[in-house]
């Protein structure tokens, strides 16, 4: 069985693609290198993966390869590749977040959609969510996402059901609630807040400190992945949440404690595109895929604390 994994050189995919391989799957990873982050980071990533004989990498633009040709032999899709970040996706970088997350989405199923495939199972996000008036957040609550970012999740979400409805695509959304762990996007607040620990540097907090996040580590995110490629449903939508909510001030205690520094806050006010609060119903992912979240985030954190200092040479 192949699987093609879009997105392969950023956190989550990387991750997602040396589980597969572990698996015994064939692996064919697309990546573009946006420039969101930096070039070394992402290679670092895939590191691991580039020796493995079951991985072939592709250096391209999922909005231009010829995905003919790519998906001849391809069983499993992932689609992981975006633009991600809540805050940047204002002004004027919303076209990369259009093109990024629609248009490559759009783009893809159109290659897809009278193919056989086993599955097709797309990267959503709480954000589609917005300032949502339940908690939990369940998967038949209202969407109303309040960033740019979360319209076009919402919209690509929406593009992958509509090829399910029209052209029978197995297509399966996870809705992932801010993942944290090893290779976090540097612009994620964990990832910030524990390399200004490392550099003895002030954190930003924007808002109070109050607002809460459900966060899920990236091992349950990939065991949840292969969940849903083994038992989704397609045409239906998963929550994948970590099964805890934090307030941020009480994660950088936690954090405190890991690395055995004292936090210097800098207080900023709350960002537009923030939401206050997210928390994941996960009983349909519970029920449907068996998913059960099994990493607490002082663990958590501690593995990404591991990976920061060995990432900025400091260990
Ligand atoms: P990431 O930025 O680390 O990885 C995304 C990768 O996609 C990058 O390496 C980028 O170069 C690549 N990419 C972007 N556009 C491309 C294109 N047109 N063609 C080829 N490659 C392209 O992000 P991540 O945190 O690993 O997120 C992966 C997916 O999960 C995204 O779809 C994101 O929206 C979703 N998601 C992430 C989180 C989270 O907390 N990290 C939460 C919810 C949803």
């Amino acid at each position: 069985m192949k699987c093609l994994v879009t997105g392969c050189a950023g956190f989550i995919g990387s991750h997602l693609a040396e589980k597969l391989l572990a698996e015994g799957y064939q692996v064919v990873g697309l990546d573009c290198f946006t420039d969101f982050y930096p070039r070394w980071i992402k290679q670092k990533n895939l590191s691991s993966l580039l020796h493995h004989c079951h991985f072939q990498f592709i250096e391209d633009d999922l909005n231009q390869v010829n995905l003919k040709k790519i998906l001849e032999d391809i069983d499993f899709i992932f689609h992981l590749a975006a633009q991600a970040g809540v805050r940047t996706s204002w002004g004027k970088n919303f076209k990369d977040y259009l093109r990024n997350n629609i248009q490559a989405t759009q783009r893809l199923l159109e290659a897809v959609k009278n193919k056989k495939i086993e599955k097709l199972i797309f990267a959503s996000s709480s954000s589609v969510y917005g300032l949502s008036p339940f908690f939990p957040m369940r998967e038949t609550g209202p969407v109303q996402p309040i960033s740019p970012y979360g319209v076009t999740k919402l919209a690509a979400e929406q593009l992958c059901f509509l090829y399910f409805k029209n052209y029978g695509l197995p297509t399966i959304s996870l809705r992932f609630f801010t993942v944290y762990g090893p290779r976090q996007r540097p612009d994620m607040a964990f990832h910030k807040f524990l390399l200004a620990l490392l550099k003895d540097e002030p954190i930003t907090l924007y808002g109070d400190g109050h607002q809460t996040r459900d966060f899920t580590f990236i091992d349950d995110i990939i065991e949840a992945s292969l969940l849903a490629m083994k038992r989704g449903k397609p045409g239906e939508v998963y929550n994948i949440g970590g099964g805890h909510q934090k307030e941020l001030a009480e994660v950088i205690e936690i954090m405190e404690r890991i690395t055995n520094r004292k936090a210097r806050i800098t207080w900023v006010e709350t960002q537009k595109g923030d939401v206050l609060h997210t928390l994941a119903s996960i009983e349909k992912a519970q029920h449907e895929l068996g998913y059960q979240p099994k990493t607490n985030l002082e663990n958590g954190l501690r593995q990404q604390w591991v990976w920061l200092k060995e990432l900025y040479g400091q260990n």
